[in-house]
């Protein structure tokens, strides 16, 4: 019999690249999706498969589906989309995960869910490791998210601990790749998008701050090992460990788009890390994983995408 999987915020950039995997590997994929940031556009090659359900739901109301395991992707990722609505983006976080912990307790489903790397916050240790408890403003505009986040890792654990609800915990780095929604305000697709356009390309703050970036095939190759892996309630990053100043991103991205486009410097936002790099010694140990497309690679599979996209 297939493997029945729910991917929450399956519409979505990552979601949409993991539904198609998992339908890839026959696996009945029901995607739960309340287009916030999301869209059909990023599916609709998948509607017409009958391994493919598309659900419209926002996952701050209980639901149940009979399912063998949960990926829970569904918030906003994007610091100018979780921030437009904070007190929603930790309903989502925290509301969003207990309903899909309730739901896997009911059906004896294992539930992934989509932690982030702004769990450390502004590190002081680094690289970062699984272990480091991290550096987070509660009060700052990013808390939101990042304790959102950290509170869906304790939410999650707690229903591990006290109800053996089966549970993985994925701490992701920056994700790039096709898909990513050209008003997303995240890096990759804003210097793309900027790039292609000929229009100044925004670096906030001194552009000295680093970031490392993983490309969405080699993030979800991650997220499924995890899924199948033994590492119980324990997280684990998942990202590239090679680290850029955010100058030499914009650098890279005009030499492969062979744009004219001139850097711009604005204000640095608000609590926004000066470095972060993965540890990934977990992930190769215990999952057997590591990423394998380089920075020049993916980006050129992005550009590619983003110029079909906006037809130039
Ligand atoms: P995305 O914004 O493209 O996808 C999020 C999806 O969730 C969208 O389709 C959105 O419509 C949906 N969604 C939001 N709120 C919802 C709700 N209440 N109910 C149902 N659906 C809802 O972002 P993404 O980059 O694909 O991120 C996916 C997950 O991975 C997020 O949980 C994010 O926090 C996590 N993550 C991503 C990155 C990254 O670099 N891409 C890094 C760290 C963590
Ligand atoms: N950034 C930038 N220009 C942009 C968008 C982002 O210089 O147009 C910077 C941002 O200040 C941060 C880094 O790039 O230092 C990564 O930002 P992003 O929003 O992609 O992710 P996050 O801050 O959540 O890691």
């Amino acid at each position: 019999m297939p493997k029945r999987v729910l991917v929450t915020g399956g519409a979505g950039f990552l979601g949409s690249h993991l539904c198609d995997r998992l339908v890839a590997e026959h696996c009945e994929v029901i995607c739960l999706d309340n287009f916030f940031t999301g869209s059909r556009a990023n599916v609709v090659h998948l509607l017409d498969n009958p391994l493919f359900e598309l659900v419209r739901w926002d996952v701050n109301q209980p639901t149940i589906f009979e399912v063998d395991e949960v990926y829970h992707l569904a918030c906003p990722a994007s610091p100018i989309h979780y921030q437009r609505n904070p007190v929603r983006t930790i309903r989502t976080c925290v509301i969003g995960t207990l309903n899909m912990l309730e739901l896997c307790r009911e059906v004896h489903a294992k539930l992934l869910i989509a932690s982030t790397s702004e769990v450390y916050g502004d590190p002081e240790v680094h690289p970062q490791l699984e272990s480091y408890w991290g550096n987070v403003n509660p009060l700052g505009p990013r808390a939101c998210y990042d304790e959102g986040k950290r509170c869906a890792e304790s939410v999650a654990s707690s229903f591990a601990r006290q109800y053996s609800v089966p549970v993985r915990i994925a701490r992701i780095f920056n994700t790039y790749g096709p898909r990513m929604s050209f008003d997303d305000g995240r890096v990759v697709s804003n210097f793309i998008v900027q790039s292609l356009r000929g229009e100044p390309i925004t670096i906030y703050g001194d552009g000295q701050q680093t970031r490392s970036f993983c490309f969405a095939f080699d993030l979800i190759d991650g997220l499924v090992r995890l899924m199948d892996s033994e590492l119980e309630a324990e997280p684990c990053n998942l990202g590239n460990p090679t680290e850029r100043t955010i100058q030499e991103l914009a650098e890279q991205v005009i030499e492969q788009t062979g744009s004219k486009a001139k850097l711009e410097f604005h204000p640095l936002p608000t609590d926004d890390p000066t470095r972060r790099r993965p540890d990934i010694t977990r992930a190769r140990e215990v999952l057997g994983w590591s990423p394998s497309v380089t920075l020049e690679e993916g980006l050129a599979q992005t550009i590619a995408d983003f110029r079909e996209r906006l037809h130039v």
